[in-house]
């Protein structure tokens, strides 16, 4: 190391700040002094900005000119581990280490000196007049032996209003005092006992808590298909980490965030753990970011951001549901949580779990090699069993071409209606539909913005563009002819698919489910939680519905175009189908009865199909590894996207064809570079968008290469490059 761990006042220390600068600046140290690590308020020019203390100055600025740290933030100092990991993750995807910083202290009011409440205790004088309510206040605080309570706690356990307490505070009966609002998360307790495991849950439970034990990095991809324990046996290894007094991070995709699971993580260890998500507070976010750095939060439930929270010891990251795409972050620093999970652990010392039904192909391939270990549960929990998988041909369906629900899915629905069960309708598209055609001239209404149709919202009474979000009133005439009330909606979305259900169903109670009908994603949370309750006898729904729910009365599940993810020039078209056909299956059947699915498909000889029909899991992986290892894709080679985008198209264009032509850097590795061509999609929001994909073998030093090859590339003006490191979408 040698780095100096501490700088008196004066000393001159780098800072690497959130502000888009190529390098560190040097400070002095302020007075008192800082720690390496620390975080600290630097002027920039007439502002005062975020930084870190990174370690030594280098001395090569005008001295007299250096300015003096403004001061030391009240936060742990950022250790090594995280700076190194940071560093890492910053060579990986080749994003500038500002914007790594700014992932890293993401949290409002870091700065902000502690915020503090009054919090209220039994006082030593008597209350010169007694009255019922005043009665209620002192019994309360007496009950509860020395505890502090906040006003509000105080005032809702005796049931009574804050001036009463404000009026017993003012004769010293009770006291007041300040206390720090970023309090330390409960202990929770690892002791208790979890649930009695199976056989294969108890070696799965056991192999984990040992290699959490051993205090090294590891990774494990522990595969069962879904309700087959794989939350039971992670928790075992969360309580493993605890134990030995280390920090615990569980990662899950947004939207199975869910009251249901943190209640779950509740019962198991007696006490709430922290919540990181996008509906925490901004008192929540900020507490969680510092209790971290302090290790007063020994377990964090969060979504893929709260990867760069300051853990002061992590033993244990899981990623639940690894497979899942909204793990890579598309926008700003484009990052993969689950492999950022497997960088950060082989620093500090982590085991990982990746939990899965449906592994990534890359997980996969990773455990094939011995990278992973591998673990499976291999039968559901109790007496749910797999459902029956069956497709139904929809060239011999024959419906109107305004109808999606075949007859033999109608008929399963109707027997599941009279048994009293739930079904599922599943389609993997929001609004109502996804073209409006003008009968009259042919048009079909476009976003003025990109290359994308408008999609009918009807629930909205609005068109969105679902690329950029532009929004407008569902218009009455065509934009193109002028014709009125010639309109057609042409396609199944979500809406429209339960106004069909409901059409058929007219008894039954119909829920459908799309991120965008709910004004929040509490409001989707608890709408899902009341229909797992047995609040709906249908539901319609997108993927969404197809994350982490337990809806034990389903026993149906319907997907309407099974198709539709074959569709398209993905490289990974074929594994999310089958990744997102498996978790929609099995919802059903969930708690004793048996459940079945029902995949409508134009295409039933299709390998992919028939892969999810004939549960051949192990063969479709085969196949599609070796199809994958043929072309030179990944996991067997490298790729990069690299996007460009404008306002003009030539310039975007201009600049794409340089990079083609002056490759020299990548050709040294062997590297190859297709394009540039218009991305799938060319315009967003008003910008051209070109792209390139450089494709190298999977031992090449990719990332140099490429920095190496865009260096003399000036961007500058109004052109923007963005470098995507293993691209998931190829939009
Ligand atoms: P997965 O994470 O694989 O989908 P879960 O861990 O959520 O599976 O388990 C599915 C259901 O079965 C849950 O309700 C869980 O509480 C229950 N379960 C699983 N294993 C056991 C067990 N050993 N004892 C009691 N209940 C269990
Ligand atoms: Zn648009």
């Amino acid at each position: 190391m040698g780095a100096p761990q501490f700088f008196d006042e004066g000393d001159l220390v780098s800072v690497l700040t959130t502000q888009p600068l190529d390098r560190a600046l040097d400070y002095k140290a302020p007075e008192g002094g800082c720690q390496l690590g620390a975080f600290v308020e630097v002027p920039l020019g007439p502002r005062k900005v975020l930084g870190v203390v990174w370690g030594a100055g280098r001395g090569d600025f005008d001295i007299a000119r250096v300015r003096s740290v403004i001061r030391v933030l009240d936060a742990a100092p950022m250790r090594e581990e995280m700076r190194d990991f940071l560093r890492r993750a910053a060579d990986y995807t080749l994003t500038p280490m500002p914007a790594m910083l700014r992932l890293a202290t993401r949290v409002p009011g870091l700065g902000d000196p502690p915020s503090m409440r009054k919090i209220y205790r039994r006082g030593a004088a008597e209350p010169d007049r007694m009255t019922d309510a005043r009665r209620r206040v002192l019994a309360a605080l007496s009950d509860y032996g020395d505890l502090a309570f906040t006003q509000r706690e105080l005032a809702e356990t005796a049931g009574v209003s804050a001036s009463v307490i404000k009026g017993l505070a003012a004769q010293g009966a009770v006291t007041e005092e300040d206390s720090p609002r970023d309090t330390p998360y409960p202990r929770l307790d690892a002791e208790a006992a979890g649930k009695a495991l199976t056989g294969d849950q108890t070696a799965a439970a056991a192999a984990l808590s040992e290699a959490v034990r051993s205090g090294r990095y590891g990774t494990t991809l522990l595969r069962g298909v879904t309700g087959s324990g794989k939350t039971e046996v992670y928790l075992e290894a969360v309580a493993a980490c605890l134990r030995a007094g280390r920090q615990a991070l569980v990662l899950l995709p947004e939207i199975a965030l869910t009251a249901e699971f943190l209640t779950r993580v509740e019962a198991r260890f007696g006490a709430r753990p922290a919540e990181w998500h996008s509906g925490a507070t901004m008192t929540e976010r900020r507490r969680i970011w510092k209790m971290a750095g302090q290790g007063a939060a020994p377990l964090v439930i969060g979504a893929r951001s709260a990867l760069f929270l300051p853990f002061r010891d992590l033993g244990l990251i899981v990623v639940d549901e690894e497979h899942d795409t909204s793990y890579k972050q598309e926008e700003g620093v484009l990052y993969n949580a689950r492999d950022m999970a497997v960088l950060r652990a082989s620093i500090c010392g982590a085991q990982v779990v990746l939990a899965s039904a449906t592994p990534s192909l890359e997980s996969w391939v990773n455990a094939q090699a011995g990278k992973y270990r591998r673990l499976e549960l291999t039968s559901r929990y109790g007496p749910a069993v797999l459902p029956e998988m069956r497709p139904i041909d929809m060239r011999g369906a024959d419906l109107p071409s305004d109808r999606w629900i075949s007859d033999t899915l109608r008929e399963a629905v109707t027997r599941r209606l009279e048994a009293g069960e739930q079904s599922m309708l599943f389609i993997n598209r929001r609004g109502y539909a996804p073209v409006t055609l003008c009968r009259a001239c042919g048009h079909q209404i476009g976003c003025d913005q990109c290359d994308a149709r408008m999609v009918e919202h009807r629930f909205q009474k609005r068109l969105v563009c679902h690329q950029c979000g532009e929004t407008r009133p569902m218009p009455v005439a065509c934009p193109s002819c002028g014709a009125e009330g010639r309109l057609a909606a042409i396609g199944p979305g979500v809406e429209r698919l339960g106004e069909e259900a409901a059409a058929l169903f007219p008894d039954a109670r119909i829920a459908t489910l799309s991120s965008d009908m709910y004004g929040s994603a509490r409001a989707l949370k608890a709408e899902i939680e009341g229909i797992a309750a047995g609040g709906a006898d249908i539901v319609i729904g997108t993927q969404l519905v197809a994350k982490g729910h337990n809806f034990p009365l389903l026993t149906l599940v319907g997907v309407i175009d099974a198709d539709l993810g074959l569709q398209g020039s993905d490289l990974r078209a074929a594994e999310r189908t089958f990744q997102l056909m498996r978790q929609v299956a099995g919802r059903a059947g969930r708690a004793e009865r048996p459940g079945l699915a029902l995949l409508q498909t134009y295409q039933p000889e299709h390998p992919v199909i028939r892969a999810i029909v004939g549960g051949a899991e192990e063969a479709f992986w085969d196949a599609e590894a070796r199809e994958r290892e043929a072309a030179g894709v990944p996991p067997y080679g490298r790729l990069a996207g690299i996007i460009l985008s404008a306002p003009e198209a030539a310039l975007a264009f201009d600049v794409g064809n340089r990079l083609a032509r002056e490759d020299a850097a990548l050709r040294a590795i062997g590297a190859q570079v297709f394009g540039p061509a218009p991305a799938p999609i060319a315009r967003v929001r008003g910008r051209h968008r070109v792209r390139l994909l450089v494709k190298a073998r999977k031992e090449a030093p990719l990332q140099e290469a490429i920095a190496a090859w865009i260096a003399p590339l000036r961007v500058k003006g109004d052109l923007r490059l963005a470098v995507d490191i293993d691209p998931q979408s190829f939009l």
